[in-house]
């Protein structure tokens, strides 16, 4: 498999469809390249019609989720961690994945990493994926966490965690919407 590959158009920002050209939170460049970045985004997932809404989508380079990630409570990442090992058939596929052996972007973007459900089916869910540039980084599995896994993981954060998280929505996102309040509790970045 290549090192990099185009961008599933599903990670591309909702209305200019062009990679993203900043972290949202140091504001660096990213279109040149020189610093990889991850993009993660929330989708509404109105089933029944067929529609899908974006809650909020972003771009964050690797320094500030490094940044993020350490910032989180000691107790909120051991739950987590856990919560992954827990689930050997995630881990699983991550492995195949990197050894090449895994499934196509497609099929990973085609259901919850977690339990297998179909996006389709789905109400609400969240994509992740590691990008340089204009193109994805194949060596890292992008994945898809459903509504609820949502619900399982926010249940392991602590509430300093979850506050910080909401923060961190107020700030980057602006003041509550009927959308964004459906949104509150759950996990905003891992
Ligand atoms: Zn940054």
């Amino acid at each position: 498999m290549p090192d990099l590959i185009d961008i599933p158009p599903v990670y591309l920002p909702y209305e200019s469809q062009e990679p993203f050209k900043e972290c949202l939170v140091c504001g660096c460049d990213l279109t040149s390249g020189n610093k990889d970045y991850f993009v993660e985004k929330a989708i509404k997932n109105h089933v029944e019609y067929g529609v899908k809404d974006v809650v909020f989508e972003y771009a964050m380079c690797t320094d500030c989720a490094e940044t993020m990630q350490k910032s989180m409570s000691q107790e909120s990442q051991q739950n987590m961690q856990n919560y992954f090992l827990e689930h050997q058939g995630f881990m699983t596929k991550i492995q195949k994945y990197q050894m090449g052996e895994g499934e196509s972007v497609d099929e990973i973007l085609s259901k919850c990493s977690i339990s297998n459900e179909s996006t389709e089916r789905m109400e609400e869910y969240m994509i992740f994926g590691h990008f340089r540039g204009d193109k994805m980084v194949a060596s890292t599995m992008p994945y898809i966490i459903g509504g609820a896994a949502m619900d399982e993981i926010s249940e392991l954060l602590s509430n300093q965690t979850l506050g910080e998280m909401n923060d961190f929505m107020g700030q980057y996102f602006g003041g509550p919407t009927e959308l964004k309040d459906l949104w509150k509790g759950k996990p905003v970045f891992f």
